[in-house]
């Protein structure tokens, strides 16, 4: 009998992957957690029947989450990770020399074990020596910290669930004391296709704002995920992403990437019309 992953993207449209195997199946203290391995995307990562990973596609949002803030301020030092349990966030911050400490506060210590275990191409660089891992909430992490980070890369979960706090006004307040004084915030900002995506995203972006006076979003295009289309928050107490863009500088580093680029860097930030009237709504 054929087995499909599918996700329901609202109540009228559903996706659906062909699993050619179930890896793991299994219930932490927080969440449902699967890893299938499909012909099409390689192995698959979903918590509570929701996508966060496949092999094939994760280099978009890895890539556009870390390398936009890092071609902005190459000289960041200090950064926080919050959820990023499978690794691949903190897999592309290894790649910078000049980066000295990546604290990662993860809420679900199982989500870091199975990731290890079966998708090594994410969590691979989990015990780089500059890695630092929390098992907590990262709603109460952030309340201790005060001037400490350059980079705060939030890699949540969507908004229900352990991930709900992480898209508070109190969360992005924390954010915005925990960073020094340039720091910048960068968070997955959902889909603005689908109205049940938008909804929450409209009302994140407008919380961050009350607190940076530089707040943008910016775009990729990730096939698995809601629509395809999808948003990232880029926050910050003094950068602008695209007029301190130091785009030799980050060039000269010789990374190679799969999807990003310096050039696709500006253009991500030029959003549709109905995406900025969405951002612009009260
Ligand atoms: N790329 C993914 C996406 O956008 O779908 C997110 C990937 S990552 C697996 C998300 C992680 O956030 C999960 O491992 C989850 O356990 C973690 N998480 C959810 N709520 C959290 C919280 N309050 N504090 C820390 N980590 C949290």
């Amino acid at each position: 009998m054929e087995l499909w992953y599918t996700e329901e993207h609202t109540e009228d449209v559903r996706f659906s992957i062909k699993v050619d195997k179930v890896l793991y199946s299994g219930e932490s203290e927080f969440q449902r957690i699967d890893v299938f391995y499909s012909k099409e995307f390689g192995k698959i990562l979903t918590l509570d029947g929701l996508m966060m990973l496949t092999e094939k596609d994760e280099f978009i949002y890895h890539d556009m989450i870390v390398h936009v803030p890092m071609a902005t301020n190459p000289n960041i030092e200090r950064v926080l990770v919050i959820g990023g349990g499978d690794g691949g966030t903190v897999r592309e911050l290894t790649r910078y020399q000049t980066i000295k400490k990546i604290d990662m506060v993860e809420i679900d210590e199982e989500v870091v074990k199975i990731c290890k275990t079966y998708i090594p191409q994410t969590a691979g660089k989990l015990d780089d020596l500059r890695v630092q891992i929390f098992f907590e909430d990262g709603l109460k992490f952030v309340r201790k910290q005060k001037d400490e980070y350059d980079l705060i890369i939030v890699d949540s979960t969507d908004p229900f669930g352990p991930g709900e706090g992480l898209f508070t006004k109190e969360f992005y307040g924390n954010c915005y004391k925990a960073l020094k004084e340039n720091g910048i915030l960068v968070n997955q900002h959902e889909s603005p296709y689908y109205s049940n995506y938008a909804n929450s995203m409209i009302r994140a972006h407008r919380r961050i704002k009350e607190f940076f006076p530089i707040c943008k979003v910016y775009q990729a295009h990730i096939p698995t995920y809601p629509s395809g289309h999808w948003l990232f928050g880029f926050a910050s107490k003094t950068f602008d992403p695209i007029e301190d863009l130091e785009e030799n500088k980050w060039n000269s580093l010789g990374l190679k990437t799969k999807y990003y680029n310096t050039e696709l860097h500006k253009g991500s930030f030029a959003i549709p019309n109905y995406v900025k009237e969405l951002l612009d709504s009260e």
